[in-house]
C-alpha cells in the first residue's frame, strides 16, 4: 500500500514550523517528514539527515543533472532547496504518509505533479500587520531583513488560491487543530 503526500508552505513567520512539529510529536497518522536537500550550511543544532541533508554547490548541482529532484527551488539567492526522488519513494512506498515542508512555489508544483495523491495545505497569518509584529517580536532579523519577509510575505499570499486548503494560524492551537483534522479527512 502507497502512503499520501501532505504539503504545507506559508510565507516566512507563519507557525508553519511550529504547526507541523506539534502535529508530528503526537505521533498520530502514520506521517513521516520529508528530509529536504539544501545548499545552505546547518545552523547550531541542525544535523544532516535530520533537518536537511547539507550538500554542497556542487553536490547540489550534480543532483539536479542526475534529475534527482521531483522540485527545487532558489528560496534566497544562492540558497537552494530540493525535495529528492529517494526521499518521497522510501516513505510512501512503504505505506507512511509524507509531509513536506516547503516554499509555496514548490508546494505548487508538488501538488501539480501528484494531483489527488497530494493534499496541499497554505498557512496564512491573520494578516500582513500580525506577521510583521511577529517577525518584530521574533527578534531574529533586523529591521532590513523584516521588510524583505514581510514584502516576500505579501507576494506569496498571493498564491494561496493554488492551494487544495488554507488555514490562518491566529490561535495557534486552532491552526493544529484545523491542520489536523484536514489530513486526518484526507488519510482516511
Ligand atoms: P530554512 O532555511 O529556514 O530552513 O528554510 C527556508 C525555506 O525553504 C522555508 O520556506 C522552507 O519551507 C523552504 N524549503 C525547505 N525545503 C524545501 C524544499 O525541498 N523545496 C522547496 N521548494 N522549499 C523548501
Amino acid at each position: 500500500m502507497k502512503g499520501k503526500i501532505i504539503i504545507i508552505s506559508a510565507p516566512s513567520g507563519c507557525g508553519k514550523s511550529t504547526i507541523i512539529n506539534a502535529i508530528l510529536a503526537k505521533g498520530e497518522l502514520d506521517l513521516m517528514f520529508s528530509i529536504s536537500a539544501t545548499n545552505r550550511p546547518p545552523r547550531q543544532g541542525e544535523t544532516d539527515g535530520v533537518n536537511y541533508y547539507f550538500l554542497s554547490d556542487d553536490e547540489f548541482r550534480g543532483a539536479i543533472e542526475r534529475d534527482e529532484f521531483v522540485e527545487y527551488e532558489e528560496v534566497y539567492p544562492g540558497r537552494y532547496y530540493g525535495t529528492l526522488k529517494r526521499e518521497i519513494s522510501r516513505i510512501v512506498d512503504e505505506g507512511h504518509n509524507v509531509i513536506l515542508d516547503i516554499d509555496v512555489k514548490g508546494g505548487v508544483n508538488v501538488k501539480k505533479l501528484y494531483g489527488p495523491e497530494a493534499l496541499s495545505i497554505f498557512i496564512l497569518p491573520p494578516s500582513v500587520e500580525a506577521l510583521r509584529d511577529r517577525l518584530e517580536s521574533r527578534g531574529t532579523e533586523t529591521a532590513e531583513w523584516i521588510e524583505k519577509r514581510v514584502e516576500r510575505a505579501e507576494l506569496e499570499i498571493g498564491y494561496s488560491g493554488r492551494f487544495d486548503r488554507s488555514v490562518i494560524n491566529d490561535d495557534l492551537s486552532k491552526a493544529v487543530a484545523e491542520v489536523e483534522t484536514l489530513m486526518k479527512d484526507f488519510i482516511g
